[in-house]
């Protein structure tokens, strides 16, 4: 087994995410701190559709874990398994924790490096510009703004959007998802509700719909949900902590039940809100006062806890759009947009990081 060394209490976290990433970085000089995670980055979720129609963006929203981790051991690789004392990866390692905080999120299949990444935002750029018809599959978050950037950043193209469910934006309130349709309407986007696509039987750019219809595109991106990231935990000592939807169950401290060391930061967690990275970093952000306060020795019930966030969520309709919801008020065009839209919140969150917002 492999001890991080010295007098320092050794923390694991598990996952780079968005959650990770913050923990990460505020721990690191307060503990001998491990980051896990499966790729050598940390992506900024909310530039990825941005970067999908300007491949320059992507260089700001993909950062190197050493970038902003500069006091800490970085273990690329996938966590397999939690015993009380260890993490086991799939390339062979075992790291010691006297704390372990999970933070998986979700499942991704992104590449291990940066520049793989990068490159994979250059051919997107690519099938975009130099397709003529689009077809994107889902009618969530992803899907919305990526069809918004589309139909903003290349007006002329025909731009499909197909989606399962009976309105777009499922995870918000009724009155957001029809200001996002209207909105898409209103720039031409073809909006298929309440059908899925086929997408094993295409021939020569012909989709065909669950409700018969037939959709010609060049090219298609999917954009449906992705699986939690917690499927792995279920052959470990935190399986007694998962609930039926594979979340992890954790008090009002972040604390997963049943285990006094370990910590549920983000998406993986049983919270009872929406689940945004917002809401992952003020999670990570509780999680890394009680580890502090833990690590000096202090009182358990001088612990903070973390309260569940309200239902505000704000999607990007293209480059000065946007819709938002408020608890009373659900707002669309250019003042939400102003809010988030232009810079997507990516020159806080590298600041927030420590790093340059710019660059
Ligand atoms: C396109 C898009 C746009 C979004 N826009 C917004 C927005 O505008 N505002 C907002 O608040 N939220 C937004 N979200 C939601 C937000 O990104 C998530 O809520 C947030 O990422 C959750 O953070 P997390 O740290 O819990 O998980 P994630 O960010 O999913 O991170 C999980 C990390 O764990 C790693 N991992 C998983 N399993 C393992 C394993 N076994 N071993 C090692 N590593 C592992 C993954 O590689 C990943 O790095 C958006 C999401 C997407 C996909």
């Amino acid at each position: 087994m492999e001890n991080q060394g010295g007098e320092k209490k050794r923390v694991v976290i598990i996952g780079g995410g968005v959650a990770g990433s913050v923990i990460a970085h505020s721990l690191q000089f307060s503990a001998d701190v491990v980051l896990i995670d499966q790729k050598e980055y940390f992506e900024i979720p909310w530039g990825s559709l941005r970067a999908s129609v300007e491949p320059s963006f992507a260089e700001r929203i993909v950062i190197n874990h050493s970038d902003y981790l500069t006091n800490m051991r970085i273990v690329v690789s996938t966590a397999t398994n939690v015993t009380e004392s260890e993490v086991i990866t799939a390339d062979g390692h075992s790291l010691a924790y006297d704390y372990l905080v999970i933070a998986t999120g979700h499942k991704d299949s992104f590449p291990r490096t940066r520049s793989e990444r990068l490159s994979h935002y250059k051919s997107e750029f690519e099938k975009i510009k130099s397709a003529d018809s689009i077809l994107i599959v889902g009618g969530g978050p992803t899907g919305v703004e990526l069809s918004a950037e589309i139909a903003t950043d290349f007006p002329g193209k025909k731009v499909t959007l197909v989606h399962r469910g009976s309105r777009l934006l499922e995870f918000v309130g009724s009155k957001a998802s029809r200001k996002a349709l209207n909105w898409l309407i209103s720039k031409k986007v073809e909006v298929l509700l309440d059908q899925s696509v086929n997408l094993d039987g295409v021939s020569d750019g012909v989709y065909q719909t669950s409700k018969g219809e037939t959709i010609k595109a060049d090219c298609h991106f999917l954009c449906t949900g992705k699986p939690l990231g917690s499927s792995w935990l279920k052959e470990t000592v935190l399986k007694d902590s998962l609930d039926t939807n594979g979340r992890l169950t954790v008090d009002e401290h972040l604390r997963v039940r049943g285990h006094q060391n370990v910590f549920g930061i983000g998406d993986i967690t049983d919270v009872k809100e929406i689940k945004q990275g917002y809401l992952a970093q003020r999670h990570a952000q509780v999680v890394g006062k009680n580890l502090k306060l833990l690590l000096k020795g202090r009182k358990e019930r001088k612990m903070a806890t973390y309260k569940p966030g309200s239902a505000i969520a704000m999607v990007t309709l293209g480059r000065k759009e946007g819709v938002a919801q408020f608890p009373f008020v659900t707002l669309s065009g250019r003042i939400p947009g102003k809010l988030k839209s232009g810079d997507l919140f990516v020159g806080t969150t590298r600041k927030d990081l420590g790093l340059n917002p710019d660059h």
